[in-house]
């Protein structure tokens, strides 16, 4: 390759930029020209396109969202909006595409590696739900910010003995909420890994109220419903509980990327880089025991995340 371009796609997360930066460093390192397309395969579409220099990413490590901004783009799901998005790189003599993304812009780099253009996928999701690779950028930076507010809620909630329910995101998986659920102390872990019954949980409750416990937080991913009414099913079961809802929201996608989410994108951004000048294409660069993978994208977008639950149990053990 000679000239690779650059996206964010989908839903924004902590380290995109860390990630851009990486990419164009490394890539300009090895003598290729960059390219950043602005919003996501919609950019691409409407050809905006601008030459990256090292210069370029000065200043931004440091900061959340993503300076090449993201966006949602339903004609790219179409096969003549690939072939036009393929065009459009070809005309500029780019053969080589890096996107950061989740796994519905993976699937859309499939459909241009198809087409002839080189592409490599970068994991860019607060949610860690992407297989083949431990950990996705964004993911600790979001935890992080779950356990800074819950250790925020447990300073009121000790003083009045009182139970919250805090709502986490995570789309489909647990891992903000077990991950968050553990480094907080949570008495109560709610994923959709992991089949519960409310009945139980406002039993365990009420016992450990009993026994002293001052202060209760059950983390609910959003995955298995809203805090709200898990809430209120829990008053029902237990009316003296009364907890009060958190709902953390999109504050989870933002502030500055902790220093692991950044050293986790530079070493991607900088293996997409070599894995494209190798010749490599349509795969999905992740990290395994420490270790950086390429892996087909297909095989990625297809295999379900594995769950860990071993640390499950071990939240479970520890919350008494
Ligand atoms: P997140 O998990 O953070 O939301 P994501 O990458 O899964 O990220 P999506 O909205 O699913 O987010 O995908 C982002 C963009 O990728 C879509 O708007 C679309 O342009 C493109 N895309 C998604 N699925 C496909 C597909 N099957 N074929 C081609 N392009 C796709």
């Amino acid at each position: 390759v000679k000239k690779i371009a650059i996206l964010t796609s989908g839903g924004d997360s902590q380290g995109m930029n860390a990630a851009v930066r990486a990419v164009v460093r490394s890539a300009i390192f090895h003598g290729i020209e960059v390219y950043g397309v602005q919003r996501g395969y919609q950019g691409l579409l409407n050809n905006d396109i601008f030459s990256m220099d090292i210069r370029s990413v000065g200043d931004i490590i440091q900061r959340g969202g993503t300076i090449l901004q993201s966006a949602r783009c339903l004609e790219f799901k179409t096969l003549e909006g690939q072939q036009k998005g393929a065009a459009i790189l070809r005309e500029r003599g780019i053969d080589g595409l890096i996107v950061i993304g989740g796994d519905g812009s993976y699937q859309g780099a499939a459909k241009l590696s198809a087409l002839g253009i080189k592409t490599m996928g970068l994991p860019g999701t607060i949610d860690n739900d992407i297989s083949f690779t431990d950990y996705t950028i964004g993911f600790d930076t979001a935890v992080n910010v779950v356990v800074d507010a819950i250790n925020k809620l447990r300073d009121t909630m000790s003083s009045h003995e009182r139970s919250s329910v805090v709502e986490v995101m995570g789309r489909h998986c647990g891992d903000i909420a077990l991950h968050a659920g553990l480094a907080s102390g949570a008495e109560t872990i709610l994923i959709p890994e992991v089949p519960y019954d409310l009945n139980e949980v406002a039993d365990r409750m009420r016992q450990n109220f009993e026994h002293g416990k001052r202060h209760s937080i059950v983390i609910v991913s959003e995955g298995v419903g809203r805090g709200e009414d898990v809430a209120d099913a829990l008053k029902e079961r237990y009316p003296s509980i009364d907890p009060r809802v958190t709902v953390l929201g999109h504050i989870q996608r933002g502030g500055s990327p902790t220093p692991f989410d950044r050293n986790l994108a530079s070493r991607l951004g900088d293996f997409a880089v070599r894995k494209l000048i190798e010749g490599d294409s349509n795969k999905a660069c992740g990290v395994i025991n420490g270790q950086l993978v390429a892996t087909d994208i297909e095989k990625v977008v297809k295999t379900k995340k594995d769950f860990n639950m071993e640390m499950y149990e071990l939240a479970q053990r520890l919350s008494q």
